[in-house]
């Protein structure tokens, strides 16, 4: 079988609506693979039922259809994939790699984030427990082709982690590890939000036995207060009418050129013309932009 040189993906979670931040992301994931034509594919990260906002999932689909975002193959949610995640921590379990916590939150709340072994060697039951995979006291490193070299000592940043919440979820950094490599994705697009978690997915993967994909961390659109958009931030859906317009104010947010003169046409025209002029190092090498000067 033929394997496509590019596979990315677009992997919106339904806590909120699409904003312009997230149509960044979106766009350059698109382009970045349109550019190669390259397989672009789409998945609900929908994992957390209790974080999720109703008719979230349908809009943000009739926001990529009617910016003319259209995606490969059939949208994967991950929902539907709970067998799989717990097959994993079941095998991670009797590998001895990861382990159960009864940490409260507030016995964590001097730790700053930084978790620190209690349970490592406690040999918790496995039930009203979450489950955190230990990690190696070392560096993890990679170059994103925008942000360039990025490290992290996983035990001194981060500590142990979590992939199986108390309630029984199961974790983002898990589950987009374990799917990314299933659908064969070989580039990652995303928001740099995302850049301090890339060390734990390299750790996971490279303890999976998966491959590596390639990453580009685009710039995370902050407003005129600092405040970052996204998903604590509720943003309104992403007008239907505007998306030529908001489209364009995209491709400048990742520095591209736009076409010559007034009309630009569908959605559709401006992004086949965008993906036959992308190029991605012209993308800010900043973590964040403010939308401000966008305008
Ligand atoms: N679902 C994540 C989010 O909406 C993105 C995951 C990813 O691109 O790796 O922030
Ligand atoms: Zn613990």
């Amino acid at each position: 079988m033929n394997t496509p040189a590019y596979i990315g993906r677009f992997a919106p979670t339904p806590s909120g609506y699409l904003h312009f931040g997230s149509l960044v992301a979106a766009l350059a994931s698109y382009l970045d693979a349109r550019a190669v034509n390259g397989r672009w594919l789409l998945r609900m990260e929908d994992l957390d039922p209790p974080r999720e906002v109703a008719g979230a999932q349908a809009a943000i689909l009739r926001t990529l259809e009617c910016y003319g975002l259209e995606w490969d193959g059939e949208l994967v949610r991950q929902s539907t994939r709970h067998g799989e995640y717990a097959a994993l921590v079941e095998r991670l379990l009797s590998q001895g790699l990861a382990y159960a916590c009864t940490c409260s939150r507030k016995q964590l709340a001097g730790s700053q984030g930084i978790y620190p072994g209690t349970c490592r060697n406690a040999g918790h039951g496995f039930a009203d427990a979450a489950i955190r995979l230990r990690v190696p006291e070392l560096n993890y490193h990679f170059v994103d082709r925008v942000q360039g070299d990025y490290r992290q000592h996983l035990g001194r940043e981060g500590g142990d982690f979590v992939i199986r919440r108390r309630d029984g979820l199961y974790a983002y950094q898990l589950a987009v590890v374990l799917d990314d490599a299933w659908q064969g994705v070989t580039d990652v697009v995303r928001g740099a939000d995302l850049l301090d978690s890339t060390p734990r997915q390299l750790y996971l993967q490279e303890l999976l036995g998966l491959p590596q994909p390639r990453y580009l961390h685009v710039p995370l659109i902050t407003q005129p207060d600092g405040h970052k958009l996204g998903k604590s931030y509720r943003s309104p859906p992403l007008p239907a009418d505007q998306a030529t317009v908001l489209l364009m104010r995209a491709l400048r947010a990742l520095g591209q050129s736009l076409p010559e003169g007034a009309d630009y046409g569908t959605p559709s025209e401006l992004l086949h013309w965008a993906s036959q002029h992308w190029d991605a190092s012209r993308i800010a090498r900043s973590l964040t932009l403010a939308e401000a000067q966008l305008l």
